[in-house]
């Protein structure tokens, strides 16, 4: 096959080149858009607590203050904005390291039963404000030893397991079980819930998606959960798989690394 002519060499030099220079150009404009996106979002999401905390104070300011009762009751609730605020803020700075990678993962065995069991210990007292009881599933006599993040799959736990309950209905149920296979350990986080529809499923880990806007912000939600879920799991080489049905209740899954060394012993 004859070579290529000088000229067409340097064409084809020079197109390589364009289309180099182009890429560059669309993954900057992309993470500017990102950005510029993101920043909105924010504005958005911590104008609610500013707007509700500086509305109680200036109405304390305006007189309300004078009348004991009215004066705690609009404390209380300046108190609460400024607590969402907090948890936002966190939950904002938490999510950025991720997506930068600036957060390590510090790697150990535990055992999940044991975490699962903190968990729920800690929401119960939730759960039992709704009406929601939390059930567990699991074989108290075996180990379930993986080697993963504690902190951070505690986090995981306590996101799913809470929104379980808040998406649930007066007197409905959470299902935690825990069942290992081969190599890997499974959790299956069950709710009787309102369920996801098909559209909303594949959003719901993007950050600040909502299914239904006004009744989650309602909820105390920061829209953020299910964000920092996946990035940990990722981190994790694992994934979130949900199933979800409208009207019945969802379920989410993760699965860990079975450790092997206690897997051998058991
Ligand atoms: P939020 O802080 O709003 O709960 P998440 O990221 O945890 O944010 O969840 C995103 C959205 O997905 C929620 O606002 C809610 O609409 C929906 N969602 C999450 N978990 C469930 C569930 N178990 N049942 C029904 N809807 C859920």
């Amino acid at each position: 096959r004859a070579s290529l002519s000088p000229l067409r060499k340097i064409n084809s030099v020079i197109n390589s080149y364009a289309m180099a220079r182009q890429k560059e150009i669309d993954t900057l404009q992309k993470t500017a858009e990102f950005r510029r996106e993101f920043i909105a979002d924010i504005s958005h999401e911590l104008k609610t607590p500013i707007f509700a905390t500086q509305g109680y104070i200036h109405t304390l300011l305006d007189g309300a203050i004078e009348d004991k009762q009215v004066r705690m009751k609009f404390l209380k609730r300046a108190a609460k904005s400024l607590d969402s605020l907090d948890v936002l803020v966190q939950d904002l700075l938490t999510l950025n390291q991720m997506e930068s990678g600036v957060i390590k993962f510090n790697f150990t065995d535990f055992d999940l039963k044991d975490l699962v069991q903190e968990v729920v210990d800690q929401l119960e007292h939730k759960a039992s404000k709704r009406d929601v009881v939390i059930k567990l599933d699991f074989d108290p006599e075996k180990n379930y030893i993986t080697h993963a993040d504690r902190p951070k799959i505690y986090r995981v736990c306590q996101n799913l397991i809470f929104n379980g309950v808040n998406y649930n209905h007066n007197g409905g149920e959470v299902k935690v079980s825990i069942k290992t296979h081969k190599n890997s350990i499974q959790v299956d986080i069950k709710d009787t819930g309102q369920g996801i529809p098909p559209e909303d499923l594949k959003r719901i880990f993007e950050r600040f998606y909502r299914v239904e806007k006004s009744r989650s912000k309602e909820k105390g939600g920061t829209g953020l959960g299910l964000a920092i879920v996946k990035h940990i799991l990722e981190g994790h080489k694992s994934k979130i798989s949900v199933s979800s049905t409208v009207g019945k209740g969802s379920i989410f899954s993760f699965s860990l690394p079975l450790e092997k060394e206690k897997k051998a012993a058991d």
